[in-house]
Protein backbone atom coordinates (compact mmCIF):
# COMPACT_ATOMS: atom_id res chain seq x y z
CA UNK A 1 0.00 0.00 0.00
CA UNK A 2 1.49 3.05 -0.65
CA UNK A 3 -0.05 6.88 -0.33
CA UNK A 4 0.92 10.08 -1.60
CA UNK A 5 1.82 13.29 0.80
CA UNK A 6 -1.72 14.94 1.29
CA UNK A 7 -2.55 18.73 2.24
CA UNK A 8 -4.69 19.80 5.08
CA UNK A 9 -6.95 20.53 3.20
CA UNK A 10 -7.17 16.93 1.84
CA UNK A 11 -8.71 16.13 5.15
CA UNK A 12 -11.14 19.24 5.94
CA UNK A 13 -12.17 17.39 8.86
CA UNK A 14 -9.55 16.78 11.11
CA UNK A 15 -8.88 20.26 11.78
CA UNK A 16 -12.53 21.43 12.55
CA UNK A 17 -13.07 22.63 16.12
CA UNK A 18 -16.39 20.66 16.13
CA UNK A 19 -14.79 17.24 14.81
CA UNK A 20 -11.96 18.11 17.85
CA UNK A 21 -14.99 18.03 20.26
CA UNK A 22 -16.25 14.66 18.67
CA UNK A 23 -13.40 12.70 17.92
CA UNK A 24 -12.30 13.40 22.42
CA UNK A 25 -16.13 12.48 22.95
CA UNK A 26 -15.78 9.38 20.78
CA UNK A 27 -12.08 8.35 21.93
CA UNK A 28 -13.22 8.66 25.73
CA UNK A 29 -16.77 6.68 25.42
CA UNK A 30 -14.39 3.55 23.30
CA UNK A 31 -11.59 3.72 26.10
CA UNK A 32 -14.89 3.04 28.79
CA UNK A 33 -15.71 -0.53 27.01
CA UNK A 34 -12.19 -1.86 28.30
CA UNK A 35 -11.25 -2.32 24.35
CA UNK A 36 -8.02 -1.00 24.43
CA UNK A 37 -7.21 -3.06 28.12
CA UNK A 38 -6.01 -6.40 26.48
CA UNK A 39 -2.53 -7.37 25.10
CA UNK A 40 -4.37 -8.03 22.00
CA UNK A 41 -5.46 -5.05 21.25
CA UNK A 42 -1.62 -3.35 22.24
CA UNK A 43 -0.18 -5.68 20.49
CA UNK A 44 -2.00 -5.44 17.48
CA UNK A 45 -1.99 -1.75 17.17
CA UNK A 46 1.80 -1.64 17.58
CA UNK A 47 2.10 -4.28 14.36
CA UNK A 48 0.28 -2.26 12.73
CA UNK A 49 2.43 1.04 13.24
CA UNK A 50 5.32 -1.13 12.60
CA UNK A 51 3.36 -2.10 9.55
CA UNK A 52 2.57 1.54 8.30
CA UNK A 53 6.48 2.00 8.99
CA UNK A 54 7.41 -0.57 6.84
CA UNK A 55 5.10 0.04 4.06
CA UNK A 56 5.77 3.84 3.74
CA UNK A 57 9.16 4.44 4.93
CA UNK A 58 9.66 6.31 1.40
CA UNK A 59 6.76 8.31 1.92
CA UNK A 60 8.15 9.57 5.49
CA UNK A 61 11.71 10.14 4.21
CA UNK A 62 10.01 12.32 1.43
CA UNK A 63 7.98 14.09 3.74
CA UNK A 64 11.11 14.26 6.70
CA UNK A 65 13.01 15.81 3.32
CA UNK A 66 10.70 18.53 2.06
CA UNK A 67 10.20 19.58 5.92
CA UNK A 68 13.74 19.78 7.24
CA UNK A 69 15.93 18.91 3.92
CA UNK A 70 16.47 15.69 5.89
CA UNK A 71 18.73 12.60 4.25
CA UNK A 72 17.87 9.01 4.05
CA UNK A 73 20.44 8.51 6.59
CA UNK A 74 19.23 10.93 8.98
CA UNK A 75 15.78 9.98 8.76
CA UNK A 76 16.54 6.09 9.27
CA UNK A 77 18.79 6.87 12.36
CA UNK A 78 16.82 9.61 14.00
CA UNK A 79 12.87 8.86 12.92
CA UNK A 80 12.55 5.61 10.77
CA UNK A 81 14.90 3.16 12.73
CA UNK A 82 14.78 4.50 15.89
CA UNK A 83 10.63 4.08 15.78
CA UNK A 84 11.12 0.21 13.97
CA UNK A 85 13.31 0.25 17.16
CA UNK A 86 11.11 1.47 19.80
CA UNK A 87 8.46 -0.85 18.26
CA UNK A 88 10.43 -3.81 18.46
CA UNK A 89 11.83 -3.46 22.15
CA UNK A 90 7.85 -2.49 23.29
CA UNK A 91 6.82 -5.65 21.94
CA UNK A 92 9.52 -7.57 23.19
CA UNK A 93 9.16 -6.91 26.89
CA UNK A 94 5.05 -5.72 26.97
CA UNK A 95 4.05 -9.16 28.69
CA UNK A 96 6.38 -8.46 31.46
CA UNK A 97 5.74 -4.69 31.91
CA UNK A 98 1.77 -5.78 32.02
CA UNK A 99 2.56 -7.95 34.44
CA UNK A 100 0.92 -7.82 38.24
CA UNK A 101 3.42 -8.04 40.63
CA UNK A 102 2.88 -9.00 44.07
CA UNK A 103 4.63 -7.28 46.80
CA UNK A 104 4.91 -8.13 50.60
CA UNK A 105 2.53 -6.96 53.10
CA UNK A 106 3.10 -6.19 56.61
CA UNK A 107 1.96 -7.97 59.63
CA UNK A 108 -1.06 -5.82 60.74
CA UNK A 109 -2.68 -6.73 56.70
CA UNK A 110 -2.20 -10.59 57.84
CA UNK A 111 -3.47 -12.58 55.98
CA UNK A 112 -4.00 -10.72 52.89
CA UNK A 113 -1.95 -10.16 49.53
CA UNK A 114 -0.39 -6.80 48.04
CA UNK A 115 -0.11 -6.24 44.16
CA UNK A 116 0.98 -3.45 42.29
CA UNK A 117 -1.38 -3.26 39.14
CA UNK A 118 -0.79 -1.21 35.98
CA UNK A 119 -3.69 0.24 34.52
CA UNK A 120 -3.87 2.56 31.10
CA UNK A 121 -4.67 6.31 32.05
CA UNK A 122 -7.60 6.31 29.48
CA UNK A 123 -7.40 9.04 26.70
CA UNK A 124 -4.36 10.89 26.35
CA UNK A 125 -3.12 13.96 24.43
CA UNK A 126 0.14 13.62 22.69
CA UNK A 127 1.27 17.36 21.26
CA UNK A 128 4.95 17.00 19.05
CA UNK A 129 7.78 19.39 17.94
CA UNK A 130 8.43 19.98 14.16
CA UNK A 131 12.10 19.05 14.45
CA UNK A 132 11.67 15.21 14.26
CA UNK A 133 8.07 15.48 13.07
CA UNK A 134 7.65 11.79 12.96
CA UNK A 135 9.57 10.33 16.15
CA UNK A 136 8.03 12.92 18.78
CA UNK A 137 4.50 11.97 17.99
CA UNK A 138 4.80 8.22 17.55
CA UNK A 139 7.24 7.35 20.05
CA UNK A 140 4.91 8.50 23.23
CA UNK A 141 1.99 6.69 20.80
CA UNK A 142 4.11 3.74 21.34
CA UNK A 143 4.14 4.16 24.56
CA UNK A 144 0.50 5.21 25.08
CA UNK A 145 -0.67 2.11 23.27
CA UNK A 146 1.40 0.29 25.26
CA UNK A 147 0.34 1.03 28.62
CA UNK A 148 -3.49 0.48 26.86
CA UNK A 149 -4.63 3.98 26.22
CA UNK A 150 -6.53 5.89 23.51
CA UNK A 151 -5.09 8.69 21.60
CA UNK A 152 -5.35 12.28 20.01
CA UNK A 153 -1.91 13.29 17.95
CA UNK A 154 -1.13 17.09 17.23
CA UNK A 155 1.73 16.70 15.19
CA UNK A 156 3.64 20.13 14.51
CA UNK A 157 2.20 22.47 11.92
CA UNK A 158 5.49 23.79 11.30
CA UNK A 159 6.60 20.43 9.64
CA UNK A 160 3.28 20.44 7.94
CA UNK A 161 4.20 17.42 5.04
CA UNK A 162 4.80 14.84 8.02
CA UNK A 163 1.85 16.09 9.64
CA UNK A 164 -0.68 15.60 7.22
CA UNK A 165 0.90 12.49 6.00
CA UNK A 166 0.49 11.41 9.43
CA UNK A 167 -3.31 12.28 9.48
CA UNK A 168 -3.71 10.42 6.30
CA UNK A 169 -1.48 6.90 7.20
CA UNK A 170 -2.50 6.70 11.14
CA UNK A 171 -6.26 5.91 10.21
CA UNK A 172 -5.35 3.54 7.38
CA UNK A 173 -3.60 1.33 9.87
CA UNK A 174 -4.63 1.73 13.16
CA UNK A 175 -7.89 1.63 15.44
CA UNK A 176 -9.80 4.84 14.76
CA UNK A 177 -12.31 4.40 17.76
CA UNK A 178 -8.97 4.62 19.74
CA UNK A 179 -6.43 7.12 17.45
CA UNK A 180 -7.16 10.12 16.12
CA UNK A 181 -4.41 12.74 14.43
CA UNK A 182 -5.93 16.69 14.56
CA UNK A 183 -3.91 18.77 12.47
CA UNK A 184 -3.55 22.83 12.79
CA UNK A 185 -2.07 25.01 14.85
CA UNK A 186 -2.73 27.42 17.85
CA UNK A 187 -6.51 27.44 17.47
CA UNK A 188 -6.46 23.53 17.03
CA UNK A 189 -4.37 23.30 20.28
CA UNK A 190 -6.13 25.28 21.92
CA UNK A 191 -9.12 23.77 21.77
CA UNK A 192 -7.92 20.47 22.29
CA UNK A 193 -6.27 21.69 25.72
CA UNK A 194 -9.89 22.67 27.01
CA UNK A 195 -10.78 18.82 27.07
CA UNK A 196 -10.44 16.73 30.29
CA UNK A 197 -8.01 14.60 28.67
CA UNK A 198 -6.63 11.41 31.15
CA UNK A 199 -2.43 12.78 30.39
CA UNK A 200 -1.01 15.50 28.12
CA UNK A 201 2.37 14.44 26.45
CA UNK A 202 3.74 18.05 25.21
CA UNK A 203 7.18 18.36 23.17
CA UNK A 204 8.41 22.01 22.67
CA UNK A 205 9.80 25.11 23.60
CA UNK A 206 9.04 26.48 27.72
CA UNK A 207 6.42 29.10 26.33
CA UNK A 208 3.98 26.89 25.17
CA UNK A 209 4.74 23.96 28.05
CA UNK A 210 3.56 26.76 30.19
CA UNK A 211 0.45 27.15 28.60
CA UNK A 212 0.17 22.98 28.51
CA UNK A 213 0.41 22.66 32.42
CA UNK A 214 -2.02 25.78 32.99
CA UNK A 215 -5.17 24.12 30.60
CA UNK A 216 -4.06 20.73 32.17
CA UNK A 217 -4.48 22.18 35.61
CA UNK A 218 -7.98 23.24 34.81
CA UNK A 219 -8.51 19.55 35.04
CA UNK A 220 -6.28 18.59 36.96
CA UNK A 221 -4.54 16.83 34.08
CA UNK A 222 -0.93 15.38 34.71
CA UNK A 223 1.65 16.35 32.28
CA UNK A 224 4.78 14.97 30.93
CA UNK A 225 6.91 18.54 29.11
CA UNK A 226 9.49 17.52 26.90
CA UNK A 227 11.34 20.97 26.90
CA UNK A 228 14.51 22.29 25.62
CA UNK A 229 17.62 25.02 26.85
CA UNK A 230 20.72 25.03 26.30
CA UNK A 231 22.56 21.82 27.03
CA UNK A 232 26.27 22.76 27.65
CA UNK A 233 29.77 20.62 26.48
CA UNK A 234 32.77 20.77 28.67
CA UNK A 235 36.08 19.70 26.48
CA UNK A 236 38.49 19.33 29.17
CA UNK A 237 41.97 19.50 28.17
CA UNK A 238 42.80 15.97 28.21
CA UNK A 239 40.86 14.80 25.71
CA UNK A 240 41.16 12.45 22.15
CA UNK A 241 40.50 16.03 20.04
CA UNK A 242 40.11 14.36 17.06
CA UNK A 243 37.17 11.88 18.21
CA UNK A 244 35.87 14.82 20.30
CA UNK A 245 35.87 16.64 17.45
CA UNK A 246 34.15 14.07 15.28
CA UNK A 247 31.30 13.91 17.89
CA UNK A 248 30.58 16.99 18.65
CA UNK A 249 29.89 18.08 14.86
CA UNK A 250 27.72 14.98 14.46
CA UNK A 251 25.96 15.40 17.60
CA UNK A 252 25.52 19.23 16.56
CA UNK A 253 25.37 19.78 13.37
CA UNK A 254 22.70 17.00 12.78
CA UNK A 255 19.29 18.15 11.48
CA UNK A 256 20.94 21.28 10.71
CA UNK A 257 21.33 22.04 14.78
CA UNK A 258 17.87 21.68 15.47
CA UNK A 259 17.57 18.92 17.85
CA UNK A 260 16.21 19.26 21.57
CA UNK A 261 19.79 17.91 22.84
CA UNK A 262 22.02 19.30 20.37
CA UNK A 263 25.46 20.86 22.23
CA UNK A 264 23.85 24.53 23.29
CA UNK A 265 27.53 25.62 23.43
CA UNK A 266 31.03 24.04 24.60
CA UNK A 267 33.38 25.46 27.35
CA UNK A 268 36.89 24.55 26.66
CA UNK A 269 39.36 25.14 28.80
CA UNK A 270 42.31 27.96 28.39
CA UNK A 271 44.83 27.94 25.88
CA UNK A 272 42.92 24.76 23.93
CA UNK A 273 40.30 26.54 22.28
CA UNK A 274 42.29 27.02 18.94
CA UNK A 275 43.04 23.30 19.12
CA UNK A 276 39.97 22.37 19.23
CA UNK A 277 38.43 24.71 16.67
CA UNK A 278 40.73 23.76 13.92
CA UNK A 279 39.39 19.67 14.46
CA UNK A 280 36.30 20.88 14.23
CA UNK A 281 36.48 22.75 11.04
CA UNK A 282 38.54 19.43 9.33
CA UNK A 283 35.72 17.21 10.81
CA UNK A 284 33.16 19.80 9.57
CA UNK A 285 34.96 19.45 5.87
CA UNK A 286 35.27 15.58 5.84
CA UNK A 287 31.24 15.13 6.97
CA UNK A 288 29.61 17.89 5.39
CA UNK A 289 32.62 18.85 2.21
CA UNK A 290 33.26 22.58 1.72
CA UNK A 291 30.28 23.12 0.54
CA UNK A 292 27.62 22.27 3.23
CA UNK A 293 24.97 23.80 1.28
CA UNK A 294 25.65 21.18 -1.75
CA UNK A 295 25.80 18.45 0.44
CA UNK A 296 22.67 15.99 0.37
CA UNK A 297 23.61 15.31 4.05
CA UNK A 298 22.94 18.56 5.93
CA UNK A 299 19.54 19.83 6.45
CA UNK A 300 17.62 23.06 6.45
CA UNK A 301 16.17 25.61 8.93
CA UNK A 302 12.62 24.69 8.95
CA UNK A 303 11.44 28.21 7.84
CA UNK A 304 12.17 31.86 7.32
CA UNK A 305 10.82 33.04 10.51
CA UNK A 306 13.75 30.47 12.15
CA UNK A 307 15.93 31.53 9.67
CA UNK A 308 16.14 35.28 10.54
CA UNK A 309 16.02 34.39 14.21
CA UNK A 310 18.87 32.31 13.34
CA UNK A 311 20.82 34.68 11.27
CA UNK A 312 20.08 37.54 14.24
CA UNK A 313 22.49 35.67 16.42
CA UNK A 314 25.53 36.52 14.24
CA UNK A 315 25.13 39.66 13.82
CA UNK A 316 28.37 41.68 15.25
CA UNK A 317 30.07 38.52 16.99
CA UNK A 318 33.17 36.70 16.52
CA UNK A 319 32.59 34.81 13.87
CA UNK A 320 36.14 31.66 14.08
CA UNK A 321 34.33 29.60 10.75
CA UNK A 322 31.04 29.37 8.51
CA UNK A 323 29.03 32.27 8.92
CA UNK A 324 27.19 32.19 5.55
CA UNK A 325 23.68 32.17 5.09
CA UNK A 326 21.04 32.16 2.07
CA UNK A 327 17.66 32.90 2.88
CA UNK A 328 15.93 31.28 -0.50
CA UNK A 329 16.93 27.95 1.31
CA UNK A 330 16.65 28.68 4.60
CA UNK A 331 20.15 27.59 4.41
CA UNK A 332 22.91 28.59 7.80
CA UNK A 333 25.96 27.11 7.27
CA UNK A 334 27.76 25.28 10.25
CA UNK A 335 28.97 28.53 12.45
CA UNK A 336 31.19 28.80 15.34
CA UNK A 337 31.78 31.61 17.51
CA UNK A 338 34.82 32.10 19.80
CA UNK A 339 34.11 33.73 23.29
CA UNK A 340 30.50 35.64 22.22
CA UNK A 341 29.31 37.75 25.18
CA UNK A 342 27.41 35.74 27.48
CA UNK A 343 24.55 38.52 27.80
CA UNK A 344 24.15 38.27 23.89
CA UNK A 345 20.65 36.59 22.74
CA UNK A 346 23.18 33.69 21.19
CA UNK A 347 24.29 32.97 25.07
CA UNK A 348 20.68 33.88 26.81
CA UNK A 349 18.24 31.68 24.87
CA UNK A 350 18.41 28.18 23.13
CA UNK A 351 19.67 28.43 20.00
CA UNK A 352 18.26 25.20 17.95
CA UNK A 353 20.19 26.11 14.90
CA UNK A 354 23.66 25.31 13.16
CA UNK A 355 25.54 27.57 15.56
CA UNK A 356 27.92 26.47 18.37
CA UNK A 357 29.56 29.14 20.88
CA UNK A 358 32.88 28.22 22.27
CA UNK A 359 33.17 29.89 25.46
CA UNK A 360 36.93 29.30 27.37
CA UNK A 361 37.20 28.84 31.08
CA UNK A 362 39.98 28.17 33.27
CA UNK A 363 39.25 24.85 34.49
CA UNK A 364 36.72 22.06 35.36
CA UNK A 365 35.76 24.04 38.63
CA UNK A 366 34.85 26.98 36.09
CA UNK A 367 33.14 24.91 33.77
CA UNK A 368 30.73 23.52 36.29
CA UNK A 369 29.85 26.87 37.69
CA UNK A 370 28.93 28.19 34.41
CA UNK A 371 26.70 25.14 33.90
CA UNK A 372 25.28 25.89 37.49
CA UNK A 373 24.52 29.55 37.26
CA UNK A 374 22.08 28.54 34.46
CA UNK A 375 18.68 26.49 34.15
CA UNK A 376 19.10 22.42 34.45
CA UNK A 377 19.82 21.37 30.67
CA UNK A 378 18.06 18.42 29.22
CA UNK A 379 21.42 17.45 27.87
CA UNK A 380 24.64 17.88 29.36
CA UNK A 381 28.19 16.36 27.17
CA UNK A 382 31.52 16.31 29.40
CA UNK A 383 34.89 14.83 26.77
CA UNK A 384 37.61 13.96 29.17
CA UNK A 385 39.82 11.12 29.46
CA UNK A 386 40.17 11.71 33.06
CA UNK A 387 37.55 9.15 34.73
CA UNK A 388 37.97 11.77 38.32
CA UNK A 389 37.24 14.71 36.01
CA UNK A 390 34.33 12.95 34.60
CA UNK A 391 33.00 11.73 38.13
CA UNK A 392 33.45 15.31 39.26
CA UNK A 393 30.89 17.21 36.19
CA UNK A 394 28.58 13.94 36.69
CA UNK A 395 28.03 14.54 40.52
CA UNK A 396 28.18 17.98 40.62
CA UNK A 397 25.65 18.82 37.83
CA UNK A 398 22.27 18.37 37.38
CA UNK A 399 20.85 17.50 33.50
CA UNK A 400 17.95 15.20 31.94
CA UNK A 401 20.83 13.21 30.28
CA UNK A 402 24.40 13.03 30.38
CA UNK A 403 26.52 11.56 28.09
CA UNK A 404 30.24 10.94 28.45
CA UNK A 405 32.92 11.15 26.00
CA UNK A 406 30.10 11.16 23.16
CA UNK A 407 27.09 13.46 22.03
CA UNK A 408 23.39 12.00 22.22
CA UNK A 409 24.00 8.40 22.29
CA UNK A 410 21.87 7.95 25.37
CA UNK A 411 19.10 8.22 22.92
CA UNK A 412 19.46 4.82 21.64
CA UNK A 413 19.21 2.69 24.61
CA UNK A 414 15.26 2.00 25.30
CA UNK A 415 16.53 1.13 29.20
CA UNK A 416 17.35 4.61 29.68
CA UNK A 417 14.22 7.27 30.49
CA UNK A 418 14.54 10.12 28.53
CA UNK A 419 13.61 13.31 30.15
CA UNK A 420 14.42 16.78 31.38
CA UNK A 421 14.82 18.32 35.04
CA UNK A 422 13.81 21.49 36.10
CA UNK A 423 13.15 23.55 33.09
CA UNK A 424 13.95 21.49 30.41
CA UNK A 425 10.78 19.64 31.62
CA UNK A 426 9.01 16.65 33.55
CA UNK A 427 8.45 12.61 33.19
CA UNK A 428 9.99 11.06 30.92
CA UNK A 429 9.39 7.91 28.24
CA UNK A 430 11.05 5.88 25.97
CA UNK A 431 11.00 2.10 26.64
CA UNK A 432 9.49 0.36 30.22
CA UNK A 433 9.72 4.58 31.08
CA UNK A 434 6.55 5.65 28.63
CA UNK A 435 5.12 2.25 29.21
CA UNK A 436 5.23 3.79 33.06
CA UNK A 437 4.14 7.29 32.05
CA UNK A 438 1.16 6.29 30.20
CA UNK A 439 -0.09 3.74 32.91
CA UNK A 440 -1.47 4.51 36.83
CA UNK A 441 0.21 1.88 39.24
CA UNK A 442 -2.73 0.43 40.90
CA UNK A 443 -1.89 0.01 44.50
CA UNK A 444 -3.98 -3.56 45.57
CA UNK A 445 -4.61 -5.61 48.67
CA UNK A 446 -6.65 -8.51 49.05
CA UNK A 447 -7.90 -9.57 52.15
CA UNK A 448 -9.75 -12.75 53.04
CA UNK A 449 -12.30 -13.43 55.44
CA UNK A 450 -11.11 -16.27 57.76
CA UNK A 451 -9.46 -14.05 60.27
CA UNK A 452 -10.86 -10.88 61.52
CA UNK A 453 -8.73 -9.82 64.58
CA UNK A 454 -10.52 -6.85 65.99
CA UNK A 455 -7.82 -4.79 67.43
CA UNK A 456 -8.45 -1.63 65.16
CA UNK A 457 -12.54 -1.24 66.21
CA UNK A 458 -13.64 0.81 68.47
CA UNK A 459 -14.28 0.35 71.31
CA UNK A 460 -10.01 1.36 72.07
CA UNK A 461 -8.55 -0.07 75.15
CA UNK A 462 -4.62 0.36 76.31
CA UNK A 463 -4.99 -3.28 75.41
CA UNK A 464 -5.48 -2.81 72.00
CA UNK A 465 -3.10 -0.42 71.84
CA UNK A 466 0.01 -1.85 72.82
CA UNK A 467 -0.69 -5.21 70.31
CA UNK A 468 -1.22 -2.79 67.64
CA UNK A 469 1.94 -1.75 67.81
CA UNK A 470 3.35 -4.62 69.04
CA UNK A 471 1.89 -6.05 65.37
CA UNK A 472 3.58 -2.87 62.94
P1 LIG B 1 6.45 23.95 17.75
O1 LIG B 1 6.43 25.35 17.24
O2 LIG B 1 6.26 22.83 16.79
O3 LIG B 1 5.41 23.86 18.94
C1 LIG B 1 5.18 22.66 19.61
C2 LIG B 1 3.71 22.37 19.61
O4 LIG B 1 3.02 23.39 20.32
C3 LIG B 1 3.09 22.33 18.21
O5 LIG B 1 2.34 21.16 18.06
C4 LIG B 1 2.26 23.58 18.15
O6 LIG B 1 1.09 23.45 17.36
C5 LIG B 1 1.87 23.84 19.58
N1 LIG B 1 1.65 25.27 19.85
C6 LIG B 1 2.37 26.31 19.35
N2 LIG B 1 1.89 27.48 19.84
C7 LIG B 1 0.85 27.17 20.65
C8 LIG B 1 -0.04 27.94 21.47
N3 LIG B 1 0.04 29.26 21.56
N4 LIG B 1 -0.98 27.28 22.18
C9 LIG B 1 -1.05 25.93 22.13
N5 LIG B 1 -0.23 25.16 21.38
C10 LIG B 1 0.70 25.76 20.66
O7 LIG B 1 7.81 23.64 18.45
P2 LIG B 1 8.77 24.59 19.22
O8 LIG B 1 8.13 25.04 20.47
O9 LIG B 1 9.42 25.57 18.31
O10 LIG B 1 9.85 23.44 19.53
C11 LIG B 1 11.14 23.73 19.78
C12 LIG B 1 11.44 23.49 21.23
O11 LIG B 1 11.09 22.15 21.55
C13 LIG B 1 12.87 23.65 21.59
O12 LIG B 1 12.96 24.31 22.83
C14 LIG B 1 13.37 22.24 21.71
O13 LIG B 1 14.48 22.10 22.56
C15 LIG B 1 12.16 21.56 22.25
N6 LIG B 1 12.17 20.14 21.93
C16 LIG B 1 12.24 19.27 22.96
C17 LIG B 1 12.30 17.92 22.69
C18 LIG B 1 12.39 16.92 23.79
O14 LIG B 1 12.22 15.74 23.50
N7 LIG B 1 12.63 17.30 25.02
C19 LIG B 1 12.26 17.47 21.37
C20 LIG B 1 12.15 18.39 20.36
C21 LIG B 1 12.11 19.73 20.64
Amino acid sequence: MTATVSSIEDNPKNNSLIWIDESFAKLKAYHATGATRSREWRVKQLKQLDKLVDEHQEDIQKALNADLGKCEMESWISEIGYIKSEIKHTLKHLKRWMKVKKVSSPMLAQPGKSYLHPEPLGTVLIIGAWNYPFQLVIAPLIAAISAGNCAILKPSELSERTSSLLAKLVPQYLDNDAIAVVEGAKDQTSRLLKQPFDHMFYTGGETVGKIVMRAAAEHLTPVTLELGGKSPCIVDADTNLSVTAARIVWGKWMNAGQTCVAPDYVLVMEGHEQALIGELKNQLKKQYSDDPLASDDYGKIVNQRHFVRLASYLEDQPIAHGGHSNLAECYIEPTILLNPSLDSAVMQEEIFGPILPIITVKNIDAAVEFVNQRAKPLALYVFSKSKAKQDDVLTRTSAGSVCVNDGMMFMVNPELPFGGVGHSGMGSYHGKWGFDTFSHLKSVMKRSFWFDLDVRYAPFSKTKLSLLKRLQ
